[in-house]
């Protein structure tokens, strides 16, 4: 079922303008349970955010602080 849920960027809405790849609390909230990144279109991220999440969880792969997708 398609939920017509209308969704705001959280950056957009927060002022937040640069992606932390130090808060893993935060990126936690955009990738799965296999650590893979969310449809931005669940999330309600705007492409220029989402872009900027993406390269914070690399990043954060990159130093391990994430464990990078299972399977
Ligand atoms: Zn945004």
């Amino acid at each position: 079922m398609i939920t017509e849920e209308k969704k705001t960027c959280y950056f957009c809405a927060n002022g937040i303008e640069e992606v932390d790849f130090l808060n893993l609390a935060l990126l936690k909230k955009f990738i799965n349970q296999r650590g893979k990144i969310i449809n931005p279109k669940r999330t309600g991220t705007c492409s220029k955010h989402q872009r900027k999440i993406a390269t914070a969880i690399k990043r954060a792969r990159t130093v391990a602080l994430l464990s990078p997708s299972y399977k």
